[in-house]
């Protein structure tokens, strides 16, 4: 199907030259980087979709914030306009600046797993997933089952699964879960929106059971898109209204403010309850530093402070939203498969469809990763079983629900003639997919290792 590519609703200011190197470069530049993207050079890099995290163009207003920033240890300017902002937004009284949302989730789930044995959510994110494991706790994913079929449409994939949910408060004990969370939009299953029937109806069973209600807030703006366009009860609404929605129902949230809100660095912690946030700013202190700059520079939080406005801008985000949908729609009419319907920041091509030959255990949508560098100088990254790591207890491989190869695409950055680019690379890596072989790990840390380890491929 062809889709409209949606003008960029901006012009462009300041460019980045780029630079593409031979096959036979890029072949030894991946092969010295032990066959793991986060270990190239990015000057080694064409079209660099490894994340849309931090990875975005601040607009001139966020620039001319960098200018106003007041770096003034305690009660600087910028941290006012940001508490204003984030409470203005998200409708949540107490909020504390931290440096990103992994910082976040340090502060804020140990203080909710504290004596408890479980974090369940529609999915974690890989730091997410880290932190709760650090602080004790096993993490228990509980998406939708629609989500595991990667050809059929879903308005809402992201959605946690509520009956099964219950079931596992049921099983496991109410006593013994810290906390249940909400990604929003559902980054592991690929991006995917959650409703906000069912952001309520989790909110409600984790209430009724004395539970903890958050929500990883990294794509709050693209999920509130998304849920304009598809839940009939807010197709008239604003997405600043979508969100105000959506955030009412939980008790805290975490936020990595390098995604939707558009910066290089950021994030915030967001709570309601007085003795949680007084044990937030403590480690915050501790951690991060003073509460007022929480671990950045005051410039950093003038432009945070304007990027969550800019965030949830409709016209902006029917242009970013359009991107994606015009990369999938290019995929769809090449025969790639992918992830379907397309979500917020990225397209998730199904390496385990397009790559049948190779088991989960030599890492399909590695392969694949490596694959589209050799072939265009992509930078892509694995979100499968090799993200996905080995089991805490038995330390044996664990097989992934899906085998991802996700292209995410930065915000206010690549054009048309880019996404044309990586289209037409994975439609020549299609026509040879049966030569391409899996990948054997010869060297990993214990945790988040798909940063560090090195792989081989197999031969
Ligand atoms: C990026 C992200 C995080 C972690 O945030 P960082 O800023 O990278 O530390 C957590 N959860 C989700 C859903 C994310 O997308």
């Amino acid at each position: 199907m062809k889709v409209p590519y949606i003008p960029e609703p901006f012009r462009i200011k300041s460019v980045e030259p780029l630079k593409l190197l031979t096959r036979e470069e890029r072949e030894a530049k991946i092969a010295e980087a032990n066959y793991n993207v986060f270990a190239l050079a990015s000057r080694d890099v064409y079209i660099d979709l490894l994340t849309d995290s931090g990875t975005g163009a601040m607009s001139s207003a966020q620039w001319a914030g960098v200018m106003l920033g007041d770096e003034s240890y305690a009660g600087a300017d910028c941290y006012y306009r940001v508490q204003d902002n984030a409470k203005k937004i998200f409708g949540m009284p107490y909020v504390q600046l931290v440096h990103q949302g992994r910082a976040a989730e340090k502060v804020l789930l140990p203080i909710l797993l504290e004596g408890k044995k479980y974090a369940i959510a529609n999915m974690h994110f890989d730091t997410t997933r880290a932190h709760v494991e650090l602080a004790g706790a096993r993490a228990i994913d509980c998406v939708v089952p629609e989500a595991l079929d990667t050809t059929k449409y879903y308005d809402f994939k992201g959605n946690m699964d509520t009956v099964r949910l219950v079931k596992y408060i049921e099983e496991l004990g109410a006593e013994n879960i810290g906390v249940i969370i909400m990604t929003i939009t559902n980054n592991s299953a690929g991006g995917q929106p959650v409703s906000v029937a069912n952001i309520r109806e989790t909110a409600k069973i984790a209430h009724e059971h004395g539970i903890t209600f958050m929500i990883d807030a990294a794509r709050y703006a693209e999920n509130s898109y998304f849920v304009k366009e598809r839940e009939a009860e807010f197709k008239d609404a604003s997405v600043a209204e979508i969100v105000k929605a959506e955030f009412e129902c939980a008790d805290c949230f975490t936020m990595s403010a390098k995604k939707d809100a558009i910066v290089n660095m950021g994030g915030l912690i967001g709570c309601r309850d007085k003795a949680v946030f007084e044990l937030i700013k403590q480690r915050t202190i501790s951690y991060e530093g003073f509460i007022t700059y929480g671990g950045m520079s005051g410039r950093d939080i003038e432009a945070l402070a304007e990027g969550l406005e800019e965030g949830i801008d409709e016209n902006y985000l029917r242009y970013r939203i359009g991107q994606m949908q015009y990369l999938a729609g290019r995929l769809e009419e090449g025969g790639i498969p992918f992830q379907s319907p397309v979500g917020g920041h990225a397209v998730f091509v199904d390496a385990k469809k397009l790559l049948p030959h190779i088991p989960y255990y030599e890492f399909p949508a590695q392969a694949l990763a490596i694959e589209l560098y050799l072939e265009a100088g992509i930078r892509a990254c694995d979100i499968g079983s090799y993200m996905l790591g080995n089991d805490p207890d038995t330390g044996k491989q664990l097989e992934a629900d899906f085998e991802f190869t996700r292209l995410a695409i930065p915000r206010r950055v690549y054009t048309q003639a880019h996404l044309d680019v990586i289209a037409d690379a994975l439609i020549n890596i299609k026509e040879r997919a049966r030569s391409i072989k899996g990948y054997k790990i010869v060297e990993e840390p214990p945790i988040l290792r798909h940063f560090t380890a090195k792989l081989r491929p197999i031969e």
